[in-house]
């Protein structure tokens, strides 16, 4: 009985010592909330279907009680700012602003994050109030961890020492621009945690979580790792997945894309144990929100400044048209034949496609939003052979494989023949596929991919009377 009675008025003195405000109410918290997004790739506004940054944010002030306290935690997975012209005409400093203004307190490297270069992630990294976290990149030349990278950060949640550690995709040599990453090495997930957690507990952290931009499988990989070193949770992105779910006692969450969705994650620590486990975890639509005033005036802002640099109509649609759609596959890759008239065939990835086009006025803002990167077109000489070979994952102009390999005018494509071949230094560059071994010497046009569509549109001037869908091609050209 003594015992016990100690034991409480020990904890009822903890309590009282530990926060007591004006309404004599303990404020010491003895749990952390997380709420996580990734792959938000510069989805500042809603697009009809989900509300945008201001709406998320609205839903985390109304919803989960969030008011910028210290026993939040909020995180991205990677991938913030490639995508609608509202963050890629600005390089992603749009998003940063508005992810500062959010209160996020890391975000993982995600391969996107290189697509301006490595100097332009300098630059964002300095407007950002966050570390970026990636505890797996290399420099070639050194071995060291980038001046752009923290491996991980250990952040003081009301008392409670939270270590993040970061992984970047080992993809991003082949899925951001090959030459903005050629002087780092993606090393592997697990040695990589297996180092850091070490030295984040080292410095104090009584909780441990990862935040990477890596997929559902590879969380599950890491999984055993992640709970040997008692590592609570891994945050994932990259794969555009919704993910929720334990394995081997480890929490996987990722949240889609797009700002469309996030993951409440809370968790309950015993300060006498120093022990933590997972209280709760779910996934909410970003929809039938409130939007926050605040973060609303800093999107308006910049859609005002994208609206006055890219306002300029060039066309006219009557019917939306889908980006994953064939005639969009069509649209894109025949446009390069009005830059390229001498070219045989265009061969481009769909990946590169980004958002539809709406039905309406087809502004510039809305084509950078469609083709958002900083890929130029080269040209190529192919062999009837090499050409079949190289299409093989792509998207293609000027040819079908439908039935056999006919050019667009019905000539067949001859396996000695010799054909001009367009497709963007990013495809050429990536090494999972033959594009370089075929033709060593490309020929760079310094064309942006997208401008040749542009080009075209303002050529062809759409309009109600006779809009651009009247101009598509519905037809398959691979099975
Ligand atoms: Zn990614």
């Amino acid at each position: 009985m003594k015992r016990a009675g100690v034991g409480i008025s020990i904890f009822l003195l903890i309590i009282f010592i530990a926060c007591p405000d004006q309404n004599g109410t303990n404020h010491q918290n003895n749990s952390i909330t997380i709420l996580y997004t990734n792959d938000e790739h510069g989805w500042l506004e809603g697009d009809g279907n989900y509300d945008g940054a201001a709406g998320m944010f609205g839903l985390w002030e109304t919803r989960e009680d969030y008011d910028g306290s210290d026993n939040y935690l909020i995180l991205s997975g990677g991938d913030m700012w490639t995508g609608p012209a509202i963050s890629t005409w600005y390089k992603g400093k749009s998003m940063i602003e508005v992810m500062n203004a959010m209160g996020y307190d890391a975000a993982a490297i995600g391969n996107h994050e290189f697509d301006f270069t490595v100097d332009t992630l300098m630059e964002n990294l300095e407007r950002l109030d966050f570390p970026l976290l990636a505890a797996n990149i290399r420099e070639k030349s050194s071995g060291k961890i980038p001046a752009f990278a923290k491996p991980y950060m250990v952040k003081d949640i009301d008392g409670i020492n939270v270590g993040i550690i970061g992984l970047a995709s080992q993809s991003t040599p082949i899925s951001t621009f090959p030459a903005h990453v050629v002087d780092y090495e993606f090393t592997s997930y697990s040695e990589a945690v297996e180092i850091f957690a070490d030295s984040a507990r080292d410095k104090g952290a009584d909780v441990l979580i990862i935040i990477g931009h890596i997929t559902s499988n590879e969380m599950q990989a890491l999984s055993a790792t992640a709970s040997s070193e008692g590592i609570l949770l891994i945050g994932g992105g990259h794969s555009h997945e919704k993910v929720l779910q334990e394995s081997n006692g480890v929490l996987l969450i990722e949240s889609g894309a797009y700002m469309q969705n996030y993951i409440r994650v809370d968790i309950k620590y015993d300060r006498e144990n120093h022990t933590a486990e997972i209280l709760s975890y779910k996934i909410e639509a970003n929809q039938n929100s409130t939007p926050d005033q605040s973060i609303l005036e800093i999107i308006s802002k910049w859609k005002n400044r994208v609206q006055t640099t890219l306002s300029q109509v060039i066309g006219y649609c009557s019917e939306t048209i889908s980006k994953s759609s064939v005639e969009m596959a069509n649209l894109v890759t025949d446009s390069w034949f009005y830059t390229f008239p001498d070219a045989d065939v265009s061969v481009t990835n769909s990946g590169g496609i980004r958002q539809d086009i709406p039905a309406g006025d087809i502004s510039l803002e809305t084509i950078v939003g469609l083709l958002p990167f900083e890929n130029s077109i080269v040209k190529l000489e192919l062999s009837g052979n090499e050409l079949k070979d190289c299409i093989r994952y792509y998207i293609i102009g000027g040819m079908t494989s439908v039935g056999g390999y006919y050019l667009s005018d019905g000539t067949p494509i001859y396996d000695d023949s010799v054909y001009c071949v367009l497709t963007t230094d990013y495809l050429y560059s990536v090494t999972n596929n033959n594009f370089s071994l075929y033709d060593p010497i490309p020929e760079e046009t310094s064309v942006n991919y997208r401008q040749p569509l542009i080009d075209w549109l303002i050529s062809i001037n759409t309009s109600p009377a006779d809009p651009l869908n009247n101009y598509l091609d519905y037809t398959p050209r691979k099975n």
